[in-house]
């Protein structure tokens, strides 16, 4: 089964593929010829997923899904949320989010948090939306060299490391975005069994 994945997300698509059996082969949006970086002007994360998703069933037909996360801070009402990548601009640079987020939490006690992620699939004319959420907290300085986004300053309820410490495997068996695939690929081995 080939899917296309409506991201050009380096990062995402190597945590994705990763989770993905080989059965299910994940197409880029560069891989299918699309370097267009889709709107996300919903003011959800359910919303961009759709956006996304839709965007390229609209345009290319194919069977597809997109992902759209955010981190959501107790203690700033749930900011940045839906804005998590322009937290600290138009130019979405995780060095500024990051920084942004650690003078934004500087007189606070609460560091609780969590990461949320939507996926919104289009699979034979059908749509479905899965999530995943992991709870955790904002750490005091930036650990470990791996992951993208806010992952440095990210360690889950439980954990040790931050999520930039964790090995992709290990990142994926807890994480938002985890959780939200391996509802995906659940969903996609049933319909494989009924294709058969
Ligand atoms: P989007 O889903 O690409 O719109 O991501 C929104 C923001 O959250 C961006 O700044 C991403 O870098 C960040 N982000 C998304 N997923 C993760 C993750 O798994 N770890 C850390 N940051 C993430």
């Amino acid at each position: 089964m080939k899917l296309i994945f409506a991201s050009n997300n380096k990062n995402k698509i190597k945590e994705i593929k990763n989770q993905v059996p080989d059965s299910i082969e994940i197409l880029s949006l560069e891989d299918i010829g699309c370097m267009v970086d889709i709107p996300e002007t919903a003011d959800t994360i359910e919303g961009n997923a759709l956006l996304k998703a839709n965007y390229i069933k609209r345009h290319y037909g194919f069977n597809c899904f997109a992902d759209d996360s955010g981190l959501e801070v107790d203690a700033l009402a749930g900011a940045p949320g839906v804005y998590s990548a322009r937290y600290a601009g138009e130019d979405k640079n995780d060095q500024a989010n990051n920084a942004k987020l650690l003078s934004e939490l500087e007189a606070k006690d609460n560091r609780k948090a969590n990461f949320k992620t939507v996926i919104a699939l289009h699979y034979n004319g059908e749509e479905h939306l899965f999530t995943g959420i992991i709870e955790g907290e904002i750490l005091k300085e930036a650990q470990g060299e791996g992951g993208f986004g806010y992952d440095p300053l990210f360690q889950a309820t439980g954990m040790i490391k931050s999520f930039a410490e964790l090995t992709i495997e290990e990142k994926n068996a807890v994480s938002h975005r985890g959780k939200a695939v391996s509802q995906l690929v659940a969903f996609l081995k049933d319909k494989e069994i009924e294709d058969l």
